[in-house]
């Protein structure tokens, strides 16, 4: 099937928001995953969907023959449970990366989207809850989250130089905590939106008005909601610009801010049983937002108290449902 745009990790949560997007918007798209398509958080019946392993150079080459734009957004990734478990796993998404990149160099590809992530910043510009917020040229001196946090910066850099050296017109966007419906919610790899959304529709259910807490909770961040993470996608892959730049919210909370909020959309308050010794993340992380009001007039903007309605009802239905959860 002749397809203009390939979304690689289209069988994961953002790929599969993303190639809905564009699909409803009429393009021909292109969808690969290397997981079974009915394990696809979305599946559109008419896409040209292929399950291809995209570490390998030949599967990279064909999933972007014939397409002008490439959003890769394939990765090994998790939350902070599974990022800090499974390093060198992260870091091998390095042939999907490079592999991606020279398939889409060598078959004149007009455009390349990488999906980087805000764990290419320093640790040491993390270490206060009460944060600064993190502009793009704080990835420097580099000390990026170690394993998955390296192979972004890496393939940040060989994005830029595959522009310098041989013209790919290559887009890097900085995530922030992307949640909402369609996503990881059990299994290992989710995030803190979901897994406390998930928790907290436990308890509902349950009847056993308690969750565990990873660290104390007084950890801060900012969460992005996924229909403002697809807008910031399309409209930074358009964009004459090149380097990185951060799309993410700057609404920073504590996770006992974000259990509170959950709490009050559920109904229900809960006994928090914090584990100290898990893992945790750095202790503070903002967006700093700057780059792209400048650029774009625009940044995410859609309330945590909005998006984690949506979520933590799509959760508790799933829950509830007992569906075969999918990672
Ligand atoms: P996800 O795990 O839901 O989706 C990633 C998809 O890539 C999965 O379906 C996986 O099967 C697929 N994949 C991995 N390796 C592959 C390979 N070799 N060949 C083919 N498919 C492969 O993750 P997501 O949350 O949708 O994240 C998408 C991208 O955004 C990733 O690059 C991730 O690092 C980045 N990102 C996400 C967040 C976030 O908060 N979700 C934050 C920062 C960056």
């Amino acid at each position: 099937m002749v397809a203009e745009v390939l979304v690689a990790g289209a069988g994961g949560f953002i790929g599969g928001a993303l190639a809905e997007r564009l699909h409803a918007a009429g393009h021909t798209v292109r969808c690969v995953d290397r997981k079974p398509v009915e394990d696809w958080y979305q599946h559109l019946e008419d896409a040209d969907n292929r399950v291809l392993d995209l570490q390998g150079i030949e599967a990279c080459r064909e999933a972007v023959d014939g397409v002008s734009t490439v959003y890769n957004l394939a990765a090994d990734m998790g939350g902070m449970g599974f990022i800090e478990a499974n390093k060198a796993l992260c870091m091998l998404s390095v042939l999907t990366s490079t592999h991606m990149l020279v398939a889409a160099r060598d078959a004149g590809v007009a455009r390349f989207f990488y999906s980087s992530s805000a764990c290419v910043y320093a640790a040491d510009k993390q270490t206060d809850t009460n944060v600064t917020a993190l502009k793009e040229s704080d990835a420097y001196p580099a000390m990026a989250e170690d394993g998955y946090g390296w192979e972004k910066l890496f393939t940040e850099r060989m994005c830029r130089h595959f522009k310098e050296d041989f013209g790919l017109e290559t887009r890097v966007a900085r995530f922030h905590n992307v949640y909402g419906p369609l996503g990881t919610y059990a299994g290992g790899r989710e995030k803190a939106p979901a897994a406390l959304s998930r928790k907290i529709a436990e308890a509902v259910l349950s009847g056993h008005h308690e969750i565990e807490i990873w660290g104390d909770g007084e950890q801060t961040r900012s969460f992005m909601y996924i229909d403002d993470c697809i807008d910031g996608t399309l409209m930074i892959t358009e964009a004459p610009y090149g380097d990185p730049i951060n799309l993410g919210s700057s609404e920073l909370v504590s996770i006992n801010e974000m259990v509170s909020l959950i709490e009050e959309i559920a109904g229900i308050t809960v006994k928090r049983n914090y584990k100290f010794d898990a893992p945790q993340g750095v202790r503070g992380r903002n967006s700093d937002n700057t780059a792209i009001l400048d650029r774009f007039g625009w940044e995410p903007s859609t309330p945590l108290r909005t998006g984690l309605e949506a979520t933590y009802h799509w959760i508790f239905d799933k829950v509830s449902s007992g569906a075969p959860v999918k990672v």
